[in-house]
């Protein structure tokens, strides 16, 4: 099938690639002319396992295209993905819809026939029937545009895998329309990932809307439930690793995403708890969500806490100490900083005084952009050099199975502080280091090393779907 997709980042980038892979015909659309320019020569502008090969295989078949022109994806296909960001509002915590309404100007006035747009982006409820307005009101007469909604769940760092073998997918179509050519379509589409026993959840607009936010708004309380229970660990000296494996083991909790921390970043979870929330306030619903304020207090405080933990580590003030933070990306396997905890706590840091260098193995390009104030190293030795304290603040697998002879000559100071709980805390302390967690003391994880290990690499793959 012709396919567009128009915004061609994290998401719109995987998904136009992972459809020419499965065949289809696709030109990708961008306003970002560099970005374009990017694609078209086969390079991924920012860092996802396994995207590139993908990208240059369909390009070079001639299925996989990207332009910065409106006019060109109107003329190339009736079936057209949107997957343009939708920030958080500048001066609120609204979603920023921006994007979207100038996305669907620039496409719709130029549509010919008969189209299907098919939203991607993670949208607040309500949204898809705003826009079904705008759509009536700017496509030219004789013109029939459908919308349908399909919300993505791909986590950066599993992005293809997460578009070729989703856990499902979901279409909302109009609740009024009486006739709908989206689901049929959206059928032959992923026809071949169909076939494989993935559920097409059929349902309405503001279903499909809700069932993202809830998603990202479930997985946030879950991150920030077991983060509320380390500070009470803290205070009586339990260990909150402990006590997540055994709650975990029940299987109506499970374990995933009960690893105490830092808490969750990036450019999906925070922005859209609070969009979800200023929604619902909208909506009158002013206590319904009212528990995602504290789920997003309940983050934001890991990060001070994380500075505490370093002040404490190195004698109570850093000003004038030389601190190492390993990880700047917010989850490992990504290069995105949006957001990021690792380098709120950097930022923090330096602000009360010390000198920080961050290393991260992907994301220094993106880090420098964003906090051009602080200093960079191009390895993890490189920047733990002099330090008074070395902190792993993204639980990357070379900061994870980093072993303390690797730094023992280079630190100025044997204290390494763990913002992931993803250390072996023995190997540290037999090494002479002084070991710190955040989230207080790590117990009876000796004999549990190399599962326990294995559990956090294991645990990195399965961060985040954003
Ligand atoms: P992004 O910022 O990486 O990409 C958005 C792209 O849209 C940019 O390249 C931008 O230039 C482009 N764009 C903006 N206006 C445009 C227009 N008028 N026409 C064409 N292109 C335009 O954002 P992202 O991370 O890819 O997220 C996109 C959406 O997908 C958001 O709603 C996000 O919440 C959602 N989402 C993201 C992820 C993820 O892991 N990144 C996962 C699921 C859902």
């Amino acid at each position: 099938m012709k396919l567009t997709v128009i915004g061609c980042g994290y998401l719109g980038a995987t998904h136009a690639a992972c459809m020419a892979e499965l065949g289809h015909d696709v030109l990708g659309v961008d306003v970002d002319e560099a970005k374009v320019e990017r694609l078209t020569a086969g390079e991924v502008p920012f860092f996802e396992p396994g995207l590139q090969d993908i990208l240059r295989r369909n390009i070079a078949s001639g299925r996989l295209s990207f332009t910065t022109d409106h006019r060109a994806a109107a003329a190339h296909a009736s079936v057209h993905f949107l997957g343009v960001g939708t920030p958080q509002e500048p001066r609120g915590h609204a979603a920023d819809l921006g994007h979207v309404n100038a996305a669907i100007d620039a496409l719709v006035p130029v549509l010919r026939g008969d189209h299907l747009i098919i939203g991607k982006s993670t949208v607040p409820v309500g949204t898809a029937t705003g826009l079904a307005q705008r759509i009536a009101v700017l496509a030219a007469d004789g013109v029939a545009v459908e919308l349908a909604w399909s919300p993505e769940f791909l986590r950066e760092g599993f992005a293809v895998e997460d578009t070729l073998t989703p856990d499902r997918i979901v279409v909302g179509t109009d609740p009024a329309g009486t006739t709908s050519s989206a689901v049929p379509v959206i059928r032959d589409i992923y026809r071949e990932i169909l076939e494989t026993g993935v559920p097409l959840i059929e349902t309405d607009w503001a279903t499909a809307e809700l069932v993202k936010v809830s998603a990202n708004a479930f997985l946030a309380t879950k991150i920030s439930f077991i983060n509320a229970i380390s500070e009470l660990c803290e205070i009586v000296g339990a260990d909150v690793s402990t006590l997540a494996d055994a709650i975990g083991h029940d299987a109506r909790i499970g374990r995933r995403f009960l690893n105490a921390g830092l808490g969750f970043g990036g450019g999906c979870l925070p922005k859209d708890i609070r969009a979800f929330t200023a929604r619902a306030d909208e909506l009158g619903a002013h206590r319904t969500l009212g528990f995602l304020r504290e789920v997003d207090a309940i983050n934001m405080r890991r990060r001070t806490a994380m500075v505490d933990l370093v002040s404490d580590a190195v004698g109570g003030d850093v000003l004038g100490r030389n601190i190492a933070v390993l990880g700047a990306a917010f989850k490992p396997e990504s290069d995105d900083v949006r957001d990021s905890p690792a380098l709120s706590v950097a930022g923090q840091l330096a602000l009360r005084g010390a000198s920080v260098t961050v290393f991260d193995p992907k994301a220094l390009e993106n880090s420098r952009r964003t906090y051009p104030m602080l200093a960079y190293a191009s390895s993890g030795a490189d920047a733990c050099d002099r330090a008074d304290a070395v902190v792993v603040a993204t639980e990357w697998a070379e900061f994870v199975h980093m072993s303390p002879d690797e730094l023992d000559e280079v630190v100025r100071a044997k204290v390494i502080v763990d913002g992931r709980r993803c250390l072996d805390p023995q190997m540290w302390l037999d090494a002479g280091w002084q070991y710190h967690a955040i989230g207080g003391p790590v117990t009876g994880r000796r004999r549990e090393r190399h599962t326990a290990n294995a559990h956090v690499v294991g645990h990195a793959a399965q961060t985040l779907r954003g």
